[in-house]
């Protein structure tokens, strides 16, 4: 028997790698114009790490992590954690007083896996390290956008701010009271949690939960002053750069560490699986994970959603160039019959292409190819005589005998207009 990969883990093979070639180097060129460094951290950690960044009561920590339980020991379920344990722990912070870095790897997380959701998926993550200024929000917002806009993807960028400890424990208390009373309409997995961590309520997708938050108080404002007036500089940085945005008041992020501003790049194109990148600020981090008291913010993208977004252009690009039908005539004969069976059959509204140089069948196909013909119709000499064409159908293969009748053309848009209307 053949053994297969794992569910949820994909090779990327010759024909596919060449997107991924292309959205890493787009990558590195924009990461390098905004002056980031590369950094690469290994796949294992301490599962404590994760635990202590990304927080005990979320999705990620409490059901989505490979860990060897007997050695404590995990397969990073993101970068952020890693990248600031290095950063700690090779005192990045010395060498330079505000870090930019970047890193592309493998991430690992035990999820259902569906289209541009799988258990080993990789991540382009950038983080900058040292600043609490709200213009680097702003910059690295519109550092992504630029990305996305430099590879043909349009997003549309959704931001909001989760506060700060001084301010977010009266909005928690807000929201605890606005929960409380619809408890029993919540999901199982809200209702547990709505005590350790109330703010998940707010983004969990089920649609009862959200029905029942739609008028929950808003973190917008419940920010303290500094806050505010942080969450006002970002959103007139963005302006500035005229990135596009729309403020966004239920988006709180699957991790805890995220303070102030937060945010995600959103496509409609691949159902579910809306989130292109997302991030956000955490202030507090470093030193929680044991470090200087240093500010940063930080997002990751997704290269499997980017790389399907692109596949899914590529196909409508030919989708949109393709031809119904290319007439291959074989000899003066066939060729002196298929001239005007083409215009008969572009009169009949079939884009239709045909050779009229006496090329070989091969070169006649090659043709046929390059033009993305969903069919082609070949007649022969020898088969014209004998008052029959061959219609192979250029997407299964299959080849079908046809009688050369009058009512040819019309037999030939009854076969191929099915295909059409789709
Ligand atoms: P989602 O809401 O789709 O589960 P997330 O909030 O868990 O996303 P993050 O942890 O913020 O995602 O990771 C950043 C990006 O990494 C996502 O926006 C997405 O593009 C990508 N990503 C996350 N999980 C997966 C996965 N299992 N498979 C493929 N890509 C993923
Ligand atoms: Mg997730």
């Amino acid at each position: 028997m053949k053994i297969k990969a794992l569910n949820g883990f994909k090779d990327i093979v010759p024909g596919e790698v060449e997107l991924w070639q292309k959205v890493e180097e787009t990558a590195r060129d924009i990461f390098a114009r905004f002056n980031f460094n590369e950094i690469r951290m290994p796949i294992l950690e301490k599962t404590e790490l994760f635990a202590r960044s990304i927080g005990e009561a979320t999705d990620i920590v409490e059901k989505e992590m490979y860990t060897f339980v007997d050695k404590q020991i995990t397969m990073r379920p993101e970068a952020t954690a890693s990248l600031l344990r290095a950063y700690i722990q090779h005192g990045l912070h010395v060498q330079k007083p505000i870090q930019r870095l970047f890193t592309i790897g493998p991430m690992f997380r035990h999820e259902r896996p569906q289209k541009g959701r799988l258990r080993q998926f990789h991540q382009m993550d950038v983080e900058v390290l040292g600043t609490p200024n709200p213009r680097v929000d702003a910059e690295l917002m519109a550092m992504g956008a630029m990305l996305l806009e430099e590879l043909g993807i349009t997003v549309s960028l959704e931001m909001n701010s989760l506060g700060c400890p001084v301010c977010r424990p009266g909005f928690r208390e807000a929201l605890l009271d606005f929960i409380e009373d619809r408890k029993e309409s919540l999901c199982e997995d809200c209702a547990r949690r709505s005590r350790t961590n109330p703010l998940r309520v707010l983004d969990c997708k089920n649609p009862t939960c959200r029905e029942q938050v739609e008028e929950a108080p808003s973190i917008q404002e419940h920010l303290c002053e500094e806050c505010g007036e942080h969450f006002q500089a970002v959103q007139d940085g963005l302006q500035q750069l005229n990135v596009q945005y729309s403020l966004n008041k239920f988006m709180v992020r699957g991790l805890d560490y995220y303070s102030r501003t937060t945010f995600e790049f959103i496509t409609r194109d691949l159902g579910a699986q809306a989130a292109v990148g997302a991030g956000g600020r955490y202030d507090g981090l470093v030193e929680k994970l044991g470090g200087p008291k240093v500010p940063g913010i930080g997002f990751a993208m997704g290269l499997e959603r980017i790389v399907l977004l692109l596949q899914q252009q590529e196909e409508k690009a030919e989708e949109s160039d393709r031809i119904d039908i290319f007439v291959a005539g074989l000899g003066e004969k066939a060729s002196e019959f298929a001239f005007p069976l083409a215009h008969t059959l572009r009169r009949t509204g079939l884009l239709t292409a045909m050779d009229h140089e006496g090329r070989s069948l091969k070169s006649q196909m090659k043709q046929a190819n390059k033009a993305h013909a969903r069919y082609v119709l070949i007649i022969g000499e020898n088969e014209l005589e004998q008052g029959a064409a061959v219609l192979r159908n250029m997407e299964t293969q299959e080849q079908q005998e046809i009688a050369v009748s009058d009512s040819l053309s019309s037999d030939l848009l009854e076969i191929l207009s099915p295909a059409q209307k789709s």
